[in-house]
C-alpha cells in the first residue's frame, strides 16, 4: 500500500510546493499505519476572518467521519505502514533520487515517453491512473500548484474518484476514509470535509506544510515508467515555455513587494522592482495592474494570480480587495503603502503608512543603497 506524490520539479515555486507536498504525503502514510489516524498538515491561519465550516462529505452521500484517533493511542495498529513514492516525469537518470531519498520516498517512479516533451496535463494524469494500479496506491498526492491541480482534476475525471483540492490537513479514519480540513471561497474558509474514495486524491495547498526531510533518509529505487499513450491523451500539451528571466519565484519568494493602480502606469515600476531586488524578493502586483497591461500576469497575486506566503509583503498602491487578500494572506507580515488610511489593506497589515508611495518608495531604495554601499 503506498501513498503516490506527484513531483514537479522545473516550474516556479513547483519544486518547493512538491517538497512540501512530499512532508504531507509522509505524514500521510505514517498515520495510515494505525487504526484511526491522525490529522497530518498543521490548520493552517488564514487571515483573522476565518470560518470553519460543518463537516462536508466529498464523493459520498453522508458525513460521518469515523473515528480521528491520534497516533500513539492504546488502539492497536489497523494496518502496516504505508510506503511514499514519487512520480517525476522525465528521464528515470534525470530523477532527483537523492532530494527524493531525504523526503523518505522509497520508490520513484519516472514516467518516460518520447510522446511527453513538455507538459500535458492528460496525458500526466493517464500516467498516473496506470501508476496506481501497479503501486497500489491508498492516496494521489500532489502540491496545490496550477499543474498538480489540473493534473489530479483529469486524474478524478478518468478513474471517476472525487478530489479534494487544496488541503491543509488530512487523517486516515478507522473505516478507511479520509478526514480533510481544505481551503475554499480562495481561502477565506476552512472546511471540515470526509472524503469517502479510495485511493484518495489530494492536493496541499502551499503553504499548508513545511517541507521538512523525513528523519531518516529512505533507500530508494527508481523505476523507469514507460505508459502506453494514445494521441488523443496528448491532444493538451505545452510545446513552448516562457523561460523564467532569472530572479526569485513569486509563489516562494520571502519577500514580494506589491504594486497596485496607485503605481499610476508601467513606468513606475522601475522603483518597486529596484526594491525588490535590494531585499531579495519579487515583484507582485493587482490585478489592475495586469488587465492594464502594465505587468504580465504571471506577477498578478490574489484569487485569480499567484498565492504568495512570504515573510514580509509591503503592498503599494493597493486597496486590498477580498480578490486580491485570498492570494497573500499568508504573508507573515504586511506592510502597506497607501494614501488613503481607510482602505482595505490597511486593517490586514501589520504596520501602515500613509503616504504617497513616489516618495516613500525612492525614499526606502536610497536608504537600503546606502547601507549595501552602493552609490
Ligand atoms: C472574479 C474576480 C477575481 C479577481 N481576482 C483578482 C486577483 O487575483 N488579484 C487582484 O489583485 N485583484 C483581483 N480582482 C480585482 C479586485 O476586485 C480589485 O479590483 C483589484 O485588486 C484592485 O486593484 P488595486 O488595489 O491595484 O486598485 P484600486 O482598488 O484602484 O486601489 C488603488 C489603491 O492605490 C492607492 N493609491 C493611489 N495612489 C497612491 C499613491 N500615489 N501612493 C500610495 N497609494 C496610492 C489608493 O488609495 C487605493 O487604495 C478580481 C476581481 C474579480 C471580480
Amino acid at each position: 500500500m503506498t501513498v503516490l506524490c506527484l513531483v514537479e520539479q522545473d516550474i516556479d515555486g513547483a519544486a518547493d510546493a512538491s517538497l512540501r507536498a512530499l512532508a504531507f504525503s509522509r505524514e500521510l502514510a505514517a498515520s495510515s499505519a494505525v487504526a484511526g489516524g491522525r490529522a497530518v498538515g498543521s490548520d493552517v491561519a488564514v487571515g483573522s476572518d476565518v470560518a470553519v465550516g460543518s463537516d462536508v462529505a466529498v464523493g459520498s452521500e453522508e458525513a460521518d467521519s469515523g473515528d480521528a484517533e491520534p497516533v500513539g493511542s492504546s488502539e492497536a495498529p489497523g494496518s502496516p505502514a504505508e510506503s511514499l513514492a514519487a512520480v517525476v516525469f522525465g528521464s528515470a537518470a534525470g530523477a532527483p533520487a537523492d532530494a527524493l531519498a531525504a523526503a523518505g520516498v522509497t520508490d520513484a517512479y519516472a514516467v518516460e515517453s518520447d510522446l511527453l516533451a513538455g507538459y500535458a496535463p492528460v496525458a500526466w494524469a493517464h500516467a498516473l491512473a496506470r501508476l496506481i494500479a501497479t503501486s497500489s496506491a491508498t492516496a494521489v498526492v500532489a502540491a496545490a500548484t496550477d499543474r498538480g491541480n489540473e493534473v489530479l482534476a483529469h486524474l478524478g475525471a478518468i478513474t471517476g474518484l472525487p478530489m479534494a483540492a487544496n488541503c491543509t490537513s488530512a487523517a486516515r479514519t478507522s473505516d478507511g476514509r479520509y478526514r480533510l480540513v481544505r481551503h475554499r471561497w480562495a481561502g477565506s474558509l476552512l472546511e471540515d470535509a470526509v472524503l469517502d474514495a479510495s485511493p484518495a486524491l489530494l492536493t496541499v495547498a502551499v503553504d499548508a506544510v513545511a517541507a521538512t526531510p523525513a528523519a531518516v533518509p529512505a533507500a530508494i529505487t527508481v523505476h523507469a515508467f514507460r505508459p502506453d499513450l494514445a494521441a488523443e491523451d496528448l491532444a493538451v500539451r505545452a510545446t513552448e515555455s516562457a523561460e523564467r528571466a532569472g530572479g526569485v519565484s513569486l509563489a516562494t519568494a520571502r519577500v514580494v513587494v506589491g504594486g497596485g493602480r496607485g503605481v499610476g502606469g508601467p513606468e513606475g515600476f522601475g522603483p518597486l522592482e529596484e526594491l525588490a531586488g535590494l531585499l531579495g524578493g519579487a515583484l507582485g502586483v493587482s490585478r489592475v495592474v495586469t488587465s492594464q497591461g502594465w505587468r504580465p500576469h504571471k506577477q498578478q497575486v490574489g484569487q485569480t494570480g499567484t498565492r504568495i506566503s512570504p515573510e514580509l509583503y509591503l503592498a503599494c498602491g493597493i486597496s486590498g480587495a477580498i480578490q486580491h487578500m485570498a492570494g497573500c494572506m499568508s504573508a507573515k507580515h504586511i506592510v502597506a503603502v497607501n494614501t488613503d488610511p481607510d482602505a482595505p489593506i490597511i486593517s490586514h497589515a501589520d504596520y501602515a503608512v500613509i503616504g504617497d508611495l513616489n516618495q516613500v518608495i525612492p525614499a526606502l531604495v536610497t536608504a537600503l543603497r546606502a547601507r549595501a554601499g552602493l552609490s
